[in-house]
């Protein structure tokens, strides 16, 4: 079932943490995403798992440790807090005890907290430029789908302008298994792969550094309980699976990635690296932004029974706004702030991410807590709303003109993408998702 509404997400609620009350942070009384993290000063002590508000981590397991939650979730968590407090343990149990959390939560850092409660919690707060990030969560296993129609038609148009959509995208949530290993926290600079290049169709292949480096704009959401293999997961009950958000940048060599494609699909063009947003954004606290799935054209076909589910086409949606920025080298040197290369939504994709879910799990395919799935590039309908270079350059032929007087069709080494997420609708609180970021080295040996 999908979230409700409740108390937890009144425009009204106030917190004691003073900068979650700033109007423009990401982080108000009614987001409180997960996250992992250390504390910079002392990185040789382990992870610790935490609730972001304001600009503040709350430490979850010293939460837990002061006796500050109420006596049904001791009881539901039992003895075993130090496990039980890890945001894994949180995310593989039912829905029941995340949405009991986060009223602790709310009643705790709500301002109508007693002084001797503000007095214990705020013991438990860490200031955020006091901590490194983490990832959110072990990653067994990461799937990006393709589930924007104007990216799959813009890309698809590049390549075969006859025939852009393939038969196929109408029925089935297109995806294809990416790599865990590789994921990193925003952050985490990336180096410029090397690859086959065959740009010249006449001339063998070239393995040299990718002269055709790219972002994609993703939204990503972890899995929080698992399903047996060999058993599916219900579109009705695709919900209570799904943990939380966060932003995917799917960086791309779209040199490498032409020419390794066929037949199998995406391959060395993509797993070099992906950078995630260290903020988990759970479900509750996406419940106002849930919104109808795609309105598909009259002659489309609808989801098979197995993708169509009541609850799913009436709120299965989500109203998130996706911005990506880009600032280079001499952008920095000069002091000129990031430049919006475009803004595009969610509520735009062609399939819900609980189509995307249980038509991975339809085959009895065993999903587990703290997997990532991405949606693909999320763009829309507008040119602004283009989520890559590849689509906003028209795959390197109409270059973007930056402030700085330079231009791109793909990454330069020394630039910057950041991508932003935020929510809003009128009479609710705006909530974000944070930013994920990443700078381009050069390759090996350049
Ligand atoms: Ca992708």
């Amino acid at each position: 079932m999908i979230y409700e509404i409740n108390e937890t997400h009144d425009p009204n609620l106030k917190s004691w943490v003073e900068s979650a009350n700033d109007p423009n942070t990401d982080f108000p009384i009614q987001n409180l995403p997960f996250c992992q993290y250390r504390l910079s000063a002392s990185p040789d002590r382990g992870y610790e798992h935490g609730v972001v508000i304001g600009d503040k981590v709350v430490d979850l397991y010293r939460l837990f440790a002061i006796g500050t939650f109420s006596r049904e979730l001791h009881i539901e968590l039992g003895e075993d807090i130090t496990c039980s407090a890890t945001v894994d343990g949180i995310a593989d149990n039912d829905k029941n005890l995340i949405a009991i959390l986060r009223r602790n939560l709310v009643r705790v850092l709500s301002e109508d907290a007693d002084a001797l409660t503000r007095d214990r919690v705020s013991g438990c707060l860490v200031p955020i430029g006091d901590v490194t990030f983490e990832m959110p969560f072990w990653i067994g296993d990461y799937t990006d789908f393709y589930c924007s129609i104007y990216h799959a038609t813009n890309v698809g148009s590049m390549f075969r302008p006859d025939n852009p959509l393939l038969p196929n995208y109408k029925y089935v949530p297109i995806g294809y298994h990416g790599r865990a290993s590789s994921i990193v926290i925003s952050g985490t600079d990336i180096k410029r792969p090397h690859g086959q290049n065959r740009s010249d169709a006449e001339a063998p292949p070239k393995f040299i550094p990718s002269k055709s480096l790219d972002y994609e704009m993703e939204l990503g959401f972890f899995v929080g309980q698992g399903n047996e293999l060999g058993t599916s997961i219900p579109i009705s009950e695709v919900e209570q699976h799904i943990f939380g958000v966060c932003l995917v940048n799917d960086w791309s060599a779209r040199d490498i990635q032409a020419w390794e494609y066929q037949p199998l699909g995406p391959f060395l063009a993509k797993n070099f690296a992906t950078t995630i947003s260290p903020y988990v954004v759970t479900m509750e606290a996406l419940a106002p932004f849930r919104t109808k799935a795609f309105e598909r054209d009259a002659d489309d076909p609808q989801p098979l029974d197995y993708l169509n589910g009541e609850q799913n086409q009436k709120l299965g949606g989500l109203d998130i706004n996706l911005e990506v920025y880009i600032q280079t080298e001499k952008m920095r040197a000069e002091n000129i702030e990031p430049h919006m290369l475009s803004r595009s939504n969610t509520k735009d994709l062609y399939w819900t991410i609980g189509q995307m879910l249980t038509h991975h799990a339809s085959n009895g395919c065993n999903l587990q807590t703290g997997d990532l799935m991405a949606t693909g590039t999320v763009s829309g309908p507008e040119k602004s709303e283009r989520g890559c270079l590849l689509e906003l350059t028209w795959r390197g032929t109409e270059p973007i003109d930056l402030p700085s007087g330079e231009q791109r069709r793909f990454l330069e080494d020394g630039d910057e993408i950041i991508m932003k997420g935020f929510c809003e609708r009128e009479g609710f609180r705006r909530i974000g998702l944070g930013e994920c970021c990443g700078k381009i080295l050069p390759a090996w040996g350049s």
